[in-house]
């Protein structure tokens, strides 16, 4: 097993992505179908990048049309072990601090989308 190199958060890379708008709920348990997902997530512009950082990170929802027991199983089948979104990314964050709801905080952001009824486990 070898660890993830870092890949860039897609949303620092400048580009609006196909989901712009979207509530983040949508990529989450009874968010929209993974089929749905699948066909968005193929017309967009930061697909690679955002399945790059999917594979790279242990993220959560679905990324890239990806739902994460798919992305856990390929990166287990290449021998990849991923990188903490918690840990690894503080460049990361902090670009997204000035941009997301939250303050870029995931907790905080996981915790408004309980109180909202929506698991992200
Ligand atoms: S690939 Fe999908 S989840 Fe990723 S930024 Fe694009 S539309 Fe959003």
């Amino acid at each position: 097993m070898r660890r993830a190199e870092h890949a860039p958060h897609p949303l620092t890379l400048g580009v609006t992505p196909a989901c712009a708008g979207r509530p983040l709920s949508t990529f989450f348990r009874h968010g929209a179908s993974p089929a749905d997902l699948r066909a968005l997530c193929g017309a967009c512009p930061l697909y690679e990048a955002c399945d790059a950082y999917a594979m790279a990170y242990d993220v959560r929802g679905i990324w890239a049309g990806t739902t994460y027991s798919e992305g856990a199983q390929r990166r287990h089948r290449l021998g990849i072990l991923p990188l903490s979104v918690f840990t690894d990314t503080p460049r990361d964050l902090d670009v997204l601090r000035e941009r997301r709801p939250y303050g870029g905080d995931l907790r905080a952001r996981r915790r408004a989308l309980a109180a909202q009824g929506v698991s992200t486990r």
